[in-house]
């Protein structure tokens, strides 16, 4: 008869399809470290009295993130320092506030803080009600902009995001979609330039559906509330396509991120040409960085619509 157990004889809890593995609950914890530990070795991650940020949202990943570079900490060296970003989005942002506030009181870890609202004047509702870029636009690149800005303030050398498999995957077949070469070729980490935190990305050889297998194992208090604006993300409808690809091909997203890495590796260096934005001095391929753009673009829609001149 077929055995559904674990190697080790404990009932298993979870069954990998793309290597036909079963796992219990104390192997699938340890597989899951042992596997954010390997992906941080092999791609030089972190390097030992680095003080690493964690961009945090009170979602699945980011809690995970957060927890696994905890338990992983003193046999790397390092030290953590999580950021949060408030867009402000109505109904949406509290919970996830309120959860990685709790999370970070939990592990002992000081919370950083940004928003849009101090940044540009106005919440991400307000932004998308009157600007005329879609919401994820607005959300990304000011993100972006105050991650690497708060990790700035804050003396830090790298920041950690809770990039998943899928998110990768996604991201890759994205560019692939729009013949965006330029774009896979900027994924695989930006250039050393002082005034850009480097990123990195733990969880980023974990498929999805184990990261939240692992947050439910560990009992991860995470907030599930899923953003109003998703379905304007073009994201969406790539995930759910990947998603049907893995049902008939299991290992697929995995096929999909070692056939960019091979490409990308294959093709000549690509030089660079960074400049300093002339507003905001960050780094930027134009002579103002795209974050100073849309700043400029919400002042003057907020002042037409406050004159009642918008369209
Ligand atoms: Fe931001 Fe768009 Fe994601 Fe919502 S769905 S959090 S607006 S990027
Ligand atoms: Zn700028």
């Amino acid at each position: 008869m077929k055995n559904l157990n674990c190697c080790c004889g404990e009932k298993a809890i979870y069954w990998r399809r793309y290597s036909g593995q079963r796992f219990c609950r104390d192997c699938f914890n340890q597989y899951f470290e042992r596997r954010v530990l390997e992906t941080i070795r092999k791609y030089r991650m972190t390097r030992k009295g680095e003080r690493i940020g964690v961009g945090i949202s009170g979602g699945k990943d980011s809690t995970t993130l957060l927890h696994v570079l905890n338990k992983l900490k003193p046999k790397l060296g390092i030290s953590l320092h999580p950021i949060l970003i408030d867009e402000g989005i109505l109904g949406y942002r509290k919970s996830g506030i309120e959860t990685a506030k709790n999370t970070c009181m939990a592990v002992g870890l000081e919370l950083l803080t940004a928003s849009f609202n101090k940044e540009t004047g106005h919440t991400l509702d307000e932004l998308q009600r009157t600007g005329e870029q879609k919401p994820c636009t607005y959300c990304g690149v000011l993100r972006r902009k105050l991650l690497n800005q708060t990790a700035i303030e804050g003396d830090l050398d790298k920041l950690a995001t809770g990039h998943n498999l899928d998110d990768e995957a996604q991201v890759v077949m994205m560019n692939y979609l729009s013949g965006d070469i330029e774009r896979l070729h900027r994924l695989m980490g930006n250039a050393a330039n002082p005034d850009m935190i480097k990123r990195i990305k733990p969880l980023s050889l974990i498929p999805e559906k184990e990261v939240m297998i692992y947050a439910l194992n560990n009992n991860l208090r995470t907030s599930a509330d899923e953003c109003p604006y998703a379905k304007h993300n073009h994201r969406t409808k790539v995930r759910e396509f990947l998603n049907t690809l893995e049902t008939d091909q299991p290992g697929v997203k995995f096929s999909i991120i070692s056939g960019w890495e091979k490409l990308i590796n294959s093709m000549p260096p690509r030089g660079t040409n960074i400049l300093a934005c002339k507003v905001c001095k960050a780094p930027t391929a134009r002579d103002k960085c795209r974050a100073c753009e849309l700043k400029e673009e919400i002042k003057i829609k907020m002042s037409a619509a406050n004159m009642g001149l918008a369209d």
